[in-house]
């Protein structure tokens, strides 16, 4: 394939989207939007999503938190969580499972920031098709009761969207030991488990499946120096979300191809790798270009996009005829692409 028939193959493919950020995800418009309803000062002199700015994890995690200051009532949920919705739609995704931070979010309840959302993506599955379910992330760098207690209210005010918790934030400053409490809880309540795992050392993806119980890890790409964990995820089928723009700028490689080339790796080892934009406007990308910066890494090859497509159809947390559902309507799409057939 040459690159350009694999960029507008990577355009028109199905897309199942199992690592993306509710604040991550606000368009920049909407961010100084919010900013002017609320009366809450943006940093002067500087475009609010200045990529270059992400130097490290830290700088990039401050520009999230401004976000979450100017989200902050049920009708800003619901605009947000509908505008990345329709978006995804454009790209031709199918299903997301995203990620809700309620920390990030300091001045809105709970129920009030989950009460916008739900209308939202209910909003945008009827006028774009595209179905979404909530993952409720945990804020590891804050302690391990408050994690817990978000549990709690998860539960208290249990909505059948969120399907989920998850662990974000700095790896380096909330080792996921920590929460071994709240994933249990969480457990028992019969929500699934994810957790990021980007710079700690192999060992905390072991943390994640034997003591958080964990069924997929966010990121993740560090399994490969360690064979034998490697082995065992493959042997598993663990899931891994992995994000190659986000990841790739200032984060894990900062290399500018480091983080594809890892990717590539990793599906060579036969582990069940998915691929997602994490904070797409934060990074200036988006579904269909996180799939296009892998060209050079694939050989421009779409085999792998298709495997990737299918490994996020099993990794998904819909329940058998749902996800039965979801395997016939990216097969259906499939089967209509003349690169497939
Ligand atoms: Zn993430």
């Amino acid at each position: 394939m040459t690159p350009a028939e694999y960029d507008a193959f990577a355009a028109r493919i199905p897309k199942i989207s199992l690592h993306l950020h509710l604040t991550g995800s606000v368009a920049p418009d909407t961010v100084v939007d919010l900013a002017r309803k609320h009366d809450v000062p943006l940093p002067a002199g500087r475009d609010v999503y200045d990529v270059d700015a992400h130097a490290d994890l830290d700088a990039f995690l401050r520009v999230y938190d401004t976000v979450g200051e100017v989200v902050r009532d049920a009708d800003d949920f619901h605009r947000v969580t509908y505008e990345t919705l329709a978006l995804a739609a454009r790209h031709n995704v199918l299903y997301r499972e995203m990620f809700l931070s309620p920390p990030a979010h300091p001045h809105t309840p709970y129920p009030v920031m989950l009460d916008g959302v739900v209308r939202g993506l209910r909003d945008a599955e009827t006028d774009h098709g595209v179905v979404c379910r909530l993952i409720v992330a945990l804020h590891r760098e804050r302690d391990a009761d408050e994690g817990r207690r978000l549990v709690e209210t998860v539960i208290e005010h249990r909505d059948e969207h969120v399907i989920g918790i998850g662990l974000d934030y700095a790896e380096v400053n909330g080792p996921p030991e920590r929460f071994r409490d709240a994933f249990a809880l969480a457990g028992r309540a019969g929500l699934h488990r994810t957790a990021h795992s980007e710079s700690g050392p192999p060992a905390n993806i072991r943390t994640l499946l034997d003591d958080l119980g964990c069924t997929r890890v966010d990121h993740g790409y560090h399994v490969v120096t360690d064979a034998a964990m490697t082995a065992r995820c493959r042997d598993e089928g663990v899931p891994f979300t992995c994000t190659p723009v986000s990841s790739d700028i200032g984060r894990y490689s900062g290399s500018g191809d480091g983080t594809h080339r890892r990717i590539v790796e990793m599906l060579d080892a036969g582990l069940a790798v998915t691929i997602d934009s994490d904070d797409p406007p934060m990074f200036g990308t988006d579904p269909t270009h996180d799939l296009r910066v892998l060209g050079p890494a694939l050989g421009y090859d779409p085999a792998p996009l298709r495997r990737m497509l299918g490994h996020a159809v099993d990794a998904c947390w819909l329940d058998d005829t749902d996800r039965a559902a979801l395997r016939a309507r990216v097969d259906a799409a499939l089967k209509e692409d003349p690169c497939v057939n």
